[in-house]
């Protein structure tokens, strides 16, 4: 048999079991026990870093010191959603038509095995010759970043001369930058009463809708930056239990995606603005921040882009796109404080079909994202 046929099949395979692990926003751990057997079957040395429960963060190193390039990718999933709506178990990677189908594929189970055997295969060429390639694993991506969080604060990416997050990019593309993400939680208070007499009570949803929508209507005249316009996102609102009673409580969960013209520290003053007005009118009305991610904005000419640039073309058949990464990813946490012309990409597999139904991803490309990623480490580290 050849050896190329015989590595993608141990590729796919390995793909195959990260898809069977069930860590939808959990049990990362199971995933960094999995790489760590596997790492070890390859004379490479891992290491567990445990956070609460069944979760946990993985660090592996191949070579030796600088320049380090930490490589990052996330071992949860979102939920599969509605079983019934996918064609096959999410959690068995199925094959059709030259796609692999599965909860992950994309998002990002085939971005992070690409990592971990493009530093196999280094290894076994007894590369890099200089420097350290630095994986990353994390817990938690999808909901609050908790493992990149760790990261950055027991001072992983200190050492970093750069940053590659292997989750999809638009197809072949890559980023440099990425807008940030604001989450609050907003809770009114009242006075419930008879809906009869009104006038003996405080509604507590009236003034929260009167806020969010002066709010709403307020950051669309903020003007958009380079990666586009702030966004407010009212995604939940409640209160109330009974049709004649003024509900005593009412709370909203808002989204703020934020720019670097217009970041997180101006909206949570702007917002603070708001209650401190509505309270002074007879409104309670209290925040409670739930995530604050600030943007990423490094150079899109830096050099891990410029590498990219160059030997991304051949797989894509066409010049390489760097756009901003539309969704935050572990960078908030692992490139935050670093300066603007840091070596920075979000590039790895994808075909657009995260977070859906029917997850996808041709074959073919993670199979040359295992090749990609070889190429890229030992050019950044090498050259
Ligand atoms: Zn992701």
């Amino acid at each position: 048999m050849d050896t190329m046929v015989s590595n993608s099949q141990t590729y796919l395979k390995i793909l195959a079991d990260l898809i069977k692990i069930k860590s939808v926003n959990d049990h990362e751990l199971e995933v960094a026990e999995y790489l760590q057997d596997l790492f070890q079957e390859n004379g490479i040395e891992a290491k567990i870093l445990p956070l609460e429960g069944q979760r946990a963060n993985l660090v592996a190193e191949i070579g030796e010191g600088a320049p380090v390039l930490a490589v990052s990718g996330h071992m949860d999933v979102v939920d599969p959603g509605n079983l019934a709506a996918w064609d096959n178990d999410p959690f068995t990677m199925t094959e059709k038509d030259g796609k692999l189908f599965g909860r992950g594929i994309t998002d990002m189970k085939a971005g992070l095995a690409a990592l971990v055997i493009a530093m196999i295969e280094l290894k076994k060429q007894g590369l890099p010759k200089k420097g350290t390639i630095r994986l990353l694993a994390t817990a938690g991506e999808e909901v609050g970043e908790e493992g990149s969080a760790a990261f950055y604060r027991d001072h992983y990416m200190e050492d970093a001369a750069g940053l590659l997050i292997a989750e999809p990019s638009t197809v072949y593309g890559t980023a440099s930058e990425q807008k940030g993400s604001f989450d609050i939680k907003f809770t009114s208070k009242g006075t419930s009463v008879h809906s009869s007499t009104p006038e003996k009570g405080y509604n507590a949803l009236v003034p929260l809708m009167q806020l969010l929508n002066e709010a709403n209507t307020y950051f669309e005249t903020i003007p958009a930056g380079e990666m586009g316009p702030v966004r407010f996102n009212i995604d939940v609102l409640n209160g109330g239990s009974q049709i004649n009673s003024l509900p005593d409580l009412a709370t909203a969960l808002v989204n703020v995606r934020t720019i670097p013209e217009y970041d997180n520290n101006q909206v949570a003053k702007q917002i603070e603005t708001f209650v401190k007005s509505y309270n002074a009118n007879g409104a309670q009305i209290n925040t409670d921040l739930i995530m604050n991610e600030f943007p990423i904005a490094t150079s899109p000419s830096n050099q891990l882009v410029k590498i990219i640039q160059s030997l991304g073309k051949e797989y894509a058949g066409r010049d390489i796109v760097v756009a901003a990464s539309p969704g935050i990813t572990d960078a908030s946490n692992l490139a935050k404080d670093k300066p603007h012309d840091f070596p920075f990409a979000v590039y790895g597999p994808g075909d657009g079909s995260q977070h859906q139904v029917n997850e996808s991803l041709p074959k073919q490309m993670y199979l040359d994202f295992i090749e990609i990623y070889q190429k890229l480490f030992i050019e950044f580290l090498e050259k």
